[in-house]
C-alpha cells in the first residue's frame, strides 16, 4: 500500500452538519436582543410579582395529550415523541427474565434464568450510574416476583443469585421511581401543562394566594417551517393558578402582556378577547351552533364538514375566504353566554378600560377545549405575515382538575411566540440601543501588558464590556480592529503611558483624545456609560 493511501483510508469523511429543518442558530449580535427582550419581560411580570418558574422540556406523552387535547393537531402529528431508551430495553430483558424463569424451571437449570437477571441488573446498575432513575418500582416487583419463583426451584441447587439481587434490592429501595416502564416521553409543545402538572405535584394550592408563575423557554412543534415557523421556537409565557377566577386576575394578566410588549416597541399591536363562556352555558351553544352548521353544510369545504361533529367550534378558526360569509350569519356566543359569564366578561371590559388598555372583541376567537372557560385573548402585531399572532391567552379552570389536581383551583395564562415578537421588531426597524464593546484596549509594549491587564479587570468591574487583545498588536492594527469590533472607546497604553501612569483615552466616532490617569479615567468611563452596561 502506498503512503497516499493509508492517508486516504485514515481520513475521516468530511462532513458538514447543518441545524435541523425548524430550527436555527441565534448568533450574535441577535441573540443580545434576544438577551435583551427576555430580560424585559422577566423585569415586566416581576413587576407585577410573577415570579419564575423552571419546568423540564421534557415529560410523559400523555401528560399533552391530556392538557392540550389528544385530538389537536399539536398532539396528533406535531409532537416528537421518543422512546426512554434504557426504560425500553430493561422492557426487553422484564420479558427475557420471565421466559427465563419459565425456562428454568422446566428444565431445571438455573442458568437460565440467572443470564437475563444477570443483564438486567447491569442494565438497571448502568442507569443508576448514569444517575437515571428509570429503573421503575414495577420493574423491580416484577424481577422479584420472578426471583422468588425461581428460588423456589433453586432452593435445593448449589449457585444462588442472592448476593446480586440483595445488592440490587439495597440500591434500588431508595433511587426507584414510579416512571412506568416503557411509557413514551415526548418534547414539551407548550408549558401550561407543565406548569399544572408542578402545581399539582408541589401542592402549591397551599401556598398563600394565587400563584403568578412566569417561564422563559424552547417549545417543539413539528410544523410545517415558514417565516416566524418553526419546530424548536420559544414561549415567554405567565399563568395564575388559584382559588380565584376574578375578572381583575384576566385583566392584571393582559395588562402586563401590553406593558411589555409597549416596553419593547412592537409596532401595530392588536389585542382582541373574547368569552366562550363555561361548563353551563357553552355546550348548549355548541350544539345551537352545530345544528346551524348541518343547515350549511354542503356550502363548507371537507375540513369544515368534519369539525361540525367533532368539534363546531374549531369552523369557527377557518382561514378559508369562501366560509367567511357563511361563517358571519353563525350565532355568536356573546349572546348565549349564562349570567355569571357574561358579567364575568363585562367585568373584564370594565377593568381593561379602567386600566386604559385598549382592545377589540372577537366572538371568532375560541378554543376546542372543554377545560376552557371565559376569557381568550390574542395579540397581533405588524411585519409577520400570516403568522402575525405574537400571543394567545386564556383562561383553564377546569385543567388541574383534568390533570388529577384539586378541584376548585382556576387558572389563566398566555404564551408569548418570541421568535415572532422580536422578528416583528426587527422588521419595524424600531431597535434598542444595546451596549457593546465599550473599551478597547490598546497596548504596545512588554511593560505595558501588566497595566492592561489591570486596568481591564477594573473597568470590567465597573459592569463595562472591555476587549484586551491577548497578543501584541502594532499601534494601527489595534486601532483598526477596535474600529471593526464596534468600541465606543480605544483607551492606548504604550511603554510611555505605563511608565508615566497614564491612559490616552480615544474616542473612536470622533478621534477625540484624552490624556487622564487611573482615577479621572475611571470616574469619566463611569459616568459615560452609568446605565447603559448595568447589571
Ligand atoms: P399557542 O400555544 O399555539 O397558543 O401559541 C402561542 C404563541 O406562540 C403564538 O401566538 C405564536 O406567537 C407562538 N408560536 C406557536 N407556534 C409557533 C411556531 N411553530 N413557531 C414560532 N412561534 C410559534
Amino acid at each position: 500500500m502506498s503512503e497516499n493511501s493509508a492517508e486516504k483510508i485514515d481520513k475521516p469523511e468530511r462532513r458538514q452538519f447543518r441545524a435541523i429543518k425548524g430550527t436555527r442558530d441565534i448568533l450574535p449580535p441577535d441573540s443580545a436582543l434576544w438577551n435583551w427582550f427576555e430580560q424585559s419581560a422577566r423585569q415586566v411580570f416581576e413587576s407585577y410579582n410573577f415570579r419564575d418558574i423552571r419546568t423540564p422540556i421534557f415529560e410523559q406523552t400523555d401528560l399533552f395529550a391530556r392538557a392540550v387535547g389528544a385530538d389537536t393537531d399539536i398532539v396528533h402529528k406535531e409532537m416528537y415523541v421518543f422512546g426512554d431508551q434504557r426504560a425500553l430495553r430493561l422492557e426487553a430483558l422484564q420479558e427475557k427474565i420471565e421466559e427465563g424463569a419459565a425456562d428454568a424451571e422446566r428444565e431445571n437449570d438455573q442458568k437460565l434464568f440467572l443470564e437475563p437477571v444477570r443483564q438486567f441488573i447491569d442494565e438497571i446498575e448502568a442507569g443508576l450510574a448514569a444517575g437515571e432513575m428509570e429503573a421503575s418500582r414495577s420493574a423491580f416487583d416484577s424481577l422479584a416476583e420472578n426471583y422468588r419463583r425461581f428460588d423456589a426451584i433453586a432452593s435445593d441447587q448449589a449457585m444462588r443469585c442472592e448476593p446480586e439481587f440483595g445488592n440490587l434490592r439495597g440500591d434500588l429501595s431508595f433511587k426507584c421511581w414510579d416512571f412506568p416502564i416503557g411509557e413514551t416521553l415526548a418534547l414539551r409543545p407548550e408549558a401550561t401543562a407543565s406548569v399544572c402538572r408542578a402545581y399539582i405535584e408541589h401542592g402549591m394550592q397551599t401556598l398563600p394566594g394565587n400563584q403568578k408563575l412566569y417561564y422563559v423557554g424552547p417549545m417543539f412543534r413539528r410544523e410545517r417551517p415558514q417565516k416566524g415557523r418553526y419546530r424548536q421556537f420559544y414561549q415567554v409565557g405567565a399563568e395564575v393558578l388559584g382559588p380565584s377566577d376574578a375578572p381583575a386576575i384576566d385583566a392584571e394578566v393582559v395588562e402586563m402582556l401590553l406593558t411589555l410588549f409597549h416596553r419593547v416597541g412592537l409596532a401595530n399591536i392588536k389585542l382582541y378577547v373574547n368569552s366562550i363562556g363555561c361548563k353551563e352555558c357553552r355546550p348548549k351553544y355548541v350544539e345551537l351552533l352545530r345544528e346551524k352548521l348541518r343547515e350549511v353544510k354542503d356550502r363548507l369545504k371537507e375540513d369544515s364538514q368534519r369539525r361540525i361533529e367533532t368539534n363546531p367550534l374549531r369552523v369557527l378558526d377557518s382561514k378559508l375566504p369562501e366560509e367567511q360569509p357563511i361563517i358571519e350569519t353563525l350565532p355568536r356566543i356573546s349572546e348565549h353566554l349564562c349570567d355569571a359569564c357574561r358579567e364575568h366578561f363585562a367585568k373584564l371590559k370594565e377593568e381593561l378600560a379602567l386600566r386604559g388598555v385598549g382592545y377589540e372583541e372577537n366572538w371568532r376567537l375560541v378554543r376546542g377545549l372543554d377545560y376552557y372557560t371565559r376569557t381568550t385573548f390574542e395579540v397581533t402585531a405588524a411585519g409577520l405575515g400570516s403568522q402575525n399572532a405574537v400571543c394567545g391567552g386564556g383562561r383553564y379552570d377546569g385543567l388541574v382538575e383534568l390533570l388529577g389536581g384539586p378541584a376548585g383551583i382556576k387558572g389563566i395564562g398566555f404564551a408569548i411566540g418570541a421568535d415572532r415578537a422580536i422578528l416583528s421588531i426587527q422588521e419595524s426597524g424600531n431597535l434598542p440601543k444595546l451596549p457593546g464593546l465599550a473599551v478597547f484596549i490598546a497596548w504596545m509594549g512588554a511593560k505595558a501588558y501588566a497595566p492592561a491587564l489591570s486596568i481591564a479587570k477594573k473597568l470590567r468591574a465597573l459592569g463595562l464590556a472591555v476587549e484586551l487583545p491577548p497578543e501584541e498588536l502594532k499601534f494601527r492594527k489595534s486601532l483598526g480592529l477596535a474600529d471593526k469590533l464596534g468600541a465606543r472607546y480605544a483607551l492606548i497604553i504604550g511603554e510611555d503611558e505605563a511608565a508615566s501612569g497614564t491612559f490616552t483615552l480615544k474616542r473612536l466616532s470622533d478621534a477625540q483624545q484624552q490624556k487622564l490617569d487611573e482615577p479621572a479615567l475611571l470616574d469619566f468611563l463611569q459616568s459615560e456609560f452609568r446605565g447603559a452596561n448595568a447589571r
